[in-house]
């Protein structure tokens, strides 16, 4: 995997930059044993937040929001994707390069924001299937992932769709849900089984959640406070963590059952 994330702080000039991704890619090219000519994933973390930073730096240095995606995407934040779609076309470019992929990590909220870089990553960047994380549909959970509603992810499988027709390909999304994450309510979960049985996903999609090191959900499932909405002595936000095992089992249960009984228990 070539990251394309970059760091936001810092300035650069892009002719430099674009040279010194082309130099990264050939010397994959040059020194990988038995290198085919096919980059599996240019993605990263984030596929395309490459170059996105803060208008002013000044109002950054200032600024105390947790993300500059969440709520909403905040005005401030240049969400171009303009060098990024210049940067695919470089590594396209290269000598001895026959496909560069993005495998996973789309920020499909600003993905929609560009038409032309949706229709450019299917068109030169998918092989079949695009991995994407709206995480659930129900904002209890969402709100503590800061991810958008599942509104933002029916856009972005819109233009994706559209763009795949476009192209004459076929190609599909493959979106990925939590179980159990810290402030899912047993109705959430019910709510996103449904979803997926009406929008014919199978159960394989979900995981249960997991608290690993240095997240701020892991905070919250040992706390039982929300640190997004600030810690107060007796004032913080509680967060209902799924911790007993008969209750993990139920949320999981219920993306992985629900989708697979008749059709009958889904609301038009
Ligand atoms: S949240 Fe807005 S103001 Fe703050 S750093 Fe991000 S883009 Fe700038």
């Amino acid at each position: 995997m070539v990251p394309a994330i970059e760091p936001q702080h810092i300035h650069w000039n892009r002719r430099p930059r674009l040279l010194h991704a082309r130099r990264q890619i050939e010397k994959i090219r040059d020194k990988t044993p038995g290198f085919t000519g096919v980059i599996s994933d240019i993605g990263g973390p984030t596929a395309n937040m490459y170059r996105m930073a803060c208008k002013d730096p000044k109002v950054e240095a200032a600024c105390r929001r947790p993300s500059c995606v969440f709520p909403e995407i905040c005005p401030n934040l240049n969400t171009s994707h303009d060098d990024l779609i210049r940067l695919y076309r470089k590594v396209r470019e290269t000598k001895g390069i026959k496909k560069v992929m993005v495998a996973s990590g789309v920020r499909y909220d600003l993905a929609v924001e560009s038409p032309e870089y949706i229709k450019e990553l299917v068109t030169h960047h998918v092989g079949g299937y695009l991995k994407i994380a709206p995480e659930h549909t129900e904002r209890g959970p969402l709100d503590k992932i800061m991810k958008p509603g599942i509104g933002a992810y029916n856009q972005f499988k819109r233009m994706f769709d559209a763009a795949a027709e476009q192209a004459g390909k076929k190609y599909y999304l493959i979106p990925y849900f939590i179980a159990a994450h810290p402030g899912t309510t047993d109705e959430d979960m019910m709510n996103l089984a449904l979803w997926l049985k009406k929008n014919r996903y199978r159960a394989d999609q979900v995981q249960t959640f997991l608290p690993s090191p240095m997240a701020t959900a892991t905070a919250m499932y040992h706390t039982g406070v929300n640190p997004l909405r600030g810690v107060r002595r007796g004032g913080s936000d509680k967060v209902e963590a799924i911790k007993g095992l008969r209750q993990r089992r139920l949320h999981k249960a219920f993306a992985t059952t629900i989708p697979t009984i008749g059709r009958c228990c889904v609301k038009p």
